[in-house]
């Protein structure tokens, strides 16, 4: 069971979470060879993730690409105001 971070409704038994990307950045990967550190990659990770129920997750989802990106940053603002 988990808690819609946007409407903070309590889900039912065994519903299935959506978790949707709020924030990321870019990260750059090092390895060990021989002794020193080389950049072997580049690429962005996860800093933050919003669980969401379905409803609101298809809210999120069946938007354009770039109306998506406005209400994702809505979206974040929203959940960090719950967690307040
Ligand atoms: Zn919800």
């Amino acid at each position: 069971m988990f808690r819609c971070q946007l409407c903070n409704r309590l889900s039912a038994p065994r519903e299935r979470s959506c978790k949707i990307v709020t924030e990321t950045r870019e990260k750059e990967y090092f390895s060990e060879i021989r002794g020193r550190m080389h950049l072997v990659g580049t690429g962005t990770e996860i800093v933050k993730e919003a669980v969401l129920c379905r409803e609101c997750a298809e809210k999120q989802w069946g938007m354009s690409p770039l109306s998506r990106v406005v209400e994702e940053l809505k979206l974040l603002k929203e959940v960090e105001n719950v967690r307040l």
